[in-house]
């Protein structure tokens, strides 16, 4: 083992521990192909899944293997009219997993997560049975007003660029806290426990995957 892969392995087992005081399921993986395996041994076939655009669950090939396997996929990428996607992000919300990421988690296990239309945000919060989150070592950072500025001025900027939309952190590169109608940050959540026991799980990954 590498001395980065230490490093990441003590503060990935303690992330661990921080989730699990908060009444969620965690683990800690060193690659994408235990992630996925791992991801796998917790949906159950024949449960309804779906996401909302997340990068990390399509990087580690979950979403594929979700869209191969006995599952009933929820996907608004595979319809076309504004409408048909709209009925699936309302589907989502009764579905058995809502799959995803965090903009940042801090090292205590606190996720903050930046939306704009906020049903990706919604789900984490309520609804969906499980929420299952895939989340590369990358995000991981020491308070949480660490994670407010990196889900600020690191993942929205970026993410923002990704959908081409005319705001100044795209013109500037990190947040400008705009009231712009294509604003990516309308609603910000911010998840410090799980009411229901293990209803989030985090699988946590020694990858860079995701913004
Ligand atoms: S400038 Fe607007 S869209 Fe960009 S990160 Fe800030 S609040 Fe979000």
């Amino acid at each position: 083992m590498d001395v980065r892969e230490m490093r990441n392995e003590v503060l990935g087992v303690r992330v661990v521990k921080a989730l699990e005081s908060r009444n969620m399921e965690a683990y800690y993986v060193k690659t994408k192909e235990e992630a996925l395996k791992k991801a796998l041994e917790l949906i159950p076939e024949g449960s309804s899944v779906s996401w909302g655009g997340t990068m990390s669950a399509q990087e580690i090939g979950l979403t594929k293997a979700l869209h191969e396997g006995k599952y009933t996929v929820y996907d608004r990428e595979t319809k076309e009219t504004r409408e048909e996607k709209e009925e699936i992000a309302h589907q989502a919300l009764n579905c058995d997993f809502y799959l995803g990421s965090t903009n940042a988690i801090t090292e205590d296990g606190v996720m903050i997560n930046v939306d704009g239309n906020a049903n990706r945000v919604a789900a984490f919060a309520y609804g969906p049975k499980n929420v299952l989150l895939i989340v590369g070592m990358n995000k991981v950072v020491k308070t949480e007003e660490d994670a407010m500025s990196r889900a600020r001025n690191e993942a929205a900027p970026i993410n923002a660029q990704r959908f081409g939309i005319d705001t100044p952190c795209v013109q500037n590169g990190t947040c400008f806290n705009c009231r712009k109608p294509e604003c990516i940050c309308c609603q910000i959540l911010i998840t410090r426990y799980s009411r229901v026991a293990k209803r989030t799980k985090v699988i946590l990954v020694d990858e860079n995957l995701g913004f």
